[in-house]
């Protein structure tokens, strides 16, 4: 970041403007949106529960994983964990509320939101998705209550993002109508298992599955793994042991050593097998099968996503706090030492990651809406359901990566204060840091990201493996590939904006038109992907193997898939400030709008000037502005964070946030 005052001219003194009056009540409750009951339900129970993140610091491991457990059930007892569950098993019957619910536990102990998101969201979302009224009879009512704990055991040491290769086998067995459940292979242990070391009684566990000889692909299959807290005879476990992070969390690796299950313990919503030994399914495509299976799994994903957001937030709630508090040299008075954030560094540190957490929270409103609606069957197609599937994974990477250095940056901003584990940054860093590789591992995300638009989130998505999309890509040709993706018609959009044609991009826009920085967005998006597209057509004309084009290609595709979440999240937050009536909110909300758009063109100005898309002179005009921008947010930054809502709980930080 480029803050070169001689040669922006940004040392200008600061100009005058009216400033927002922030309600920080309406603030919040725009933020909280449809869920705001069940977001302060879960805020009243963090807060009865703070001690938690003291006691963290001192008591050993199993004693840290005892209390998560016992937490996770009392929370269970509250209804709050098992609001996703169909009403007629005890649930809440809506998808929404439990990821507002579960983006809401991520302001208090992180080791308490991952084991509710392995109980309720793998163990409990795999029995429900998967499974069926029988599956679901036996094991809801009591899985929602956390009376039974269960684990999802789908990794492996040997395999990870790629789940379609495990090496764990079940075999049915006709003359018993059984399946024998086996770990074929060095590394074909279950690994990193949440919930696997202690916890869980049983396990969904995701197999190669073999009938009559034949291998039908991964299925995922419930087994006992613990009878009266003690592990059973056919599988053993060992503790994954001390972690980076999360250690209230007891993962674990598992072996299956020929363990016999019942043929109905095949969770069979997509395949069965019937006890003559014939294997059934409505989908023939095995590559389709899986990846139809695992899509309906998507909510864990959604709900990582809206984790990583908040945990940001109340890293930036303390950081803004204490800067807010903390005087460091004499600057503009000899009397008394400067504020932190009166020094335009620190508001540059912060403001425009302030700004991009108001974007990624509402870009995550989209897509919990979206899954809320595909699963609830207001949207029923199965283009929705792809493109939900695309845009969680997108939501992911970046509301995680936004994450982990979100939280860096806090944590510096504090100095020493934030080193110290009664900041709460100890927790924050350790805990979070591992948000970008489970459910999914961000850059393997991407490349699904890429590979829908590439494709269009056509019917043959699922079907095809990396190689396929390359050769689907190469076979339709560029300009099929950017007509599908909407790219001539976002572009046709471009020239409405932008009259003046080339020259307009930096003559005609005002830096802060919506549509300018949309326009910029899109383009950089557009021109991406039409650079893949060429790219893999030109390797495949060229008779290279797919796998070596993708290789070629694969920072340039991940590259787009980039640009392309990007833009969605800037269209959400520019949607949503367009949407409020006009005052004070909408004013306050625009410039946090403005500054993440802006922000964002300034971090890629090579690109953009790479692609003639901003001149030098607008570059720096973009540099001004953001420094512009952070000076208008001083005065609300206090509300800004406040409307977050983090009860005050959760900030321990006594010394930094101004006590309780
Ligand atoms: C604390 C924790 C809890 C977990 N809980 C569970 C659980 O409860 N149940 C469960 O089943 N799993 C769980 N996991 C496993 C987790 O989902 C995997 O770690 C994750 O999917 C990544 O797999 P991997 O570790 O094998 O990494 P790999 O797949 O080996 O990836 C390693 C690196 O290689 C890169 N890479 C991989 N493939 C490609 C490619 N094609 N192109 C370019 N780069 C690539 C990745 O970006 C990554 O940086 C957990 C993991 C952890 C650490």
């Amino acid at each position: 970041m480029a803050t070169d005052t001689a040669e922006t001219g940004a040392e200008a003194s600061p100009p005058t403007y009216a400033q927002p009056d922030v309600d920080v009540a309406a603030l919040k409750v725009l933020l909280d949106g449809k869920y705001a009951a069940v977001r302060d339900l879960v805020r009243t129970n963090l807060a009865a529960y703070s001690s938690i993140l003291e006691e963290a610091e001192t008591m050993t491991r199993d004693e840290f994983r005892d209390r998560v457990k016992k937490v996770v059930v009392e929370m269970a007892a509250t209804g709050q964990t098992g609001m996703g569950f169909p009403e007629e098993y005890g649930g809440g019957g809506d998808i929404g509320a439990s990821v507002a619910a579960f983006e809401t536990l991520a302001f208090g102990d992180l080791s308490v939101l991952v084991k509710v998101g392995v109980q309720f969201g793998l163990f409990g979302g795999a029995i429900l998705q998967l499974g069926t009224k029988p599956h679901h009879d036996e094991y809801l009512p009591d899985l929602i209550t956390a009376q039974t704990m269960g684990c999802f055991a789908m990794t492996e040491t040997g395999h990870g993002s790629n789940v379609q290769a495990l090496g764990t086998v079940a075999t049915y067995d006709l003359a018993t109508q059984e399946f024998v459940i086996e770990t074929r292979g060095e590394e074909a242990n279950k690994d990193y298992i949440g919930n696997a070391a202690q916890h869980a009684e049983l396990a969904v566990v995701f197999a190669q599955l073999e009938v009559g000889g034949k291998s039908e692909g991964v299925h995922a299959f419930v087994v006992r793994i613990r009878e009266n807290g003690e592990v059973v005879a056919g599988v053993r476990i060992e503790d994954d042991g001390q972690k980076m992070g999360l250690n209230g969390v007891d993962n674990g690796k598992i072996w299956f050593d020929g363990i016999r299950v019942p043929r109905t313990a095949l969770l069979n919503q997509f395949a069965d097998v019937t006890p003559s030994g014939v294997y059934e399914s409505d989908i023939e495509n095995p590559n389709k099968r899986f990846f139809t299976m695992l899509g309906t799994l998507v909510q864990g994903r959604v709900c990582v996503g809206g984790g990583g957001i908040n945990a940001a937030k109340v890293a930036l709630v303390i950081a803004i706090k204490y800067g807010l508090r903390r005087r460091q040299f004499e600057a503009t008075s000899e009397d008394q030492e400067e504020l932190l954030l009166d020094y335009g560094m620190h508001q540059r540190r912060l403001f425009p990651l302030l700004a991009r957490t108001y974007a990624l929270h509402f870009a995550q409103e989209v897509v919990a809406t979206q899954l809320h609606d595909v699963f609830s069957g207001t949207l029923s197609d199965a283009k929705a359901r792809r493109e939900l599937e695309s845009r969680a994974a997108g939501t992911k990477a970046l509301g995680t990566w936004h994450a982990t250095r979100a939280i860096q940056e806090c944590r510096e901003a504090c100095g020493g204060a934030g080193y110290l584990s009664v900041n709460r940054f100890t927790a924050l860093k350790a805990d979070t840091d591992v948000f970008t590789t489970f459910e999914g591992d961000n850059t393997v995300l991407l490349q699904l990201v890429a590979k829908g638009l590439l494709t269009d989130y056509a019917s043959e998505f699922e079907d095809l493996d990396q190689f396929g999309m390359v050769r689907y890509v190469a076979g339709l040709g560029v300009e099929t590939v950017l007509e599908k993706a909407g790219v001539h018609k976002l572009l046709e959009r471009i020239k409405d904006v932008l009259p003046g044609g080339d020259e307009g991009w930096d003559q005609e826009a005002g830096l802060l038109d919506p549509e300018y920085q949309l326009a910029m967005y899109r383009f950089r998006e557009d021109h991406m992907l039409g650079g893949v597209a060429r790219r893999l057509k030109r390797g495949i004309d060229n008779d290279m193997n797919p796998g070596a084009v993708f290789s070629l290609v694969q920072d340039h595709v991940i590259g787009a898939a980039r640009a392309h979440v990007e833009r969605l999240v800037l269209e959400a937050f520019v949607e949503k400030t367009r949407a409020l009536p006009n005052g004070d909110l909408k004013v306050a909300l625009n410039l946090l709008c403005d500054l993440h758009a802006l922000s964002g063109i300034e971090a890629d100005r090579a690109w953009f000037m790479e692609h003639g898309r901003l001149t030098s002179t607008r570059s720096k005009a973009i540099t001004r502005e953001v420094a512009d921008l952070c000076r208008k947010i001083r005065p609300i930054c206090g509300d800004l964070v406040d409307g977050f809502g983090v009860p005050v709980e959760m900030l321990r930080s006594p010394a930094l946030v101004g006590g309780r």
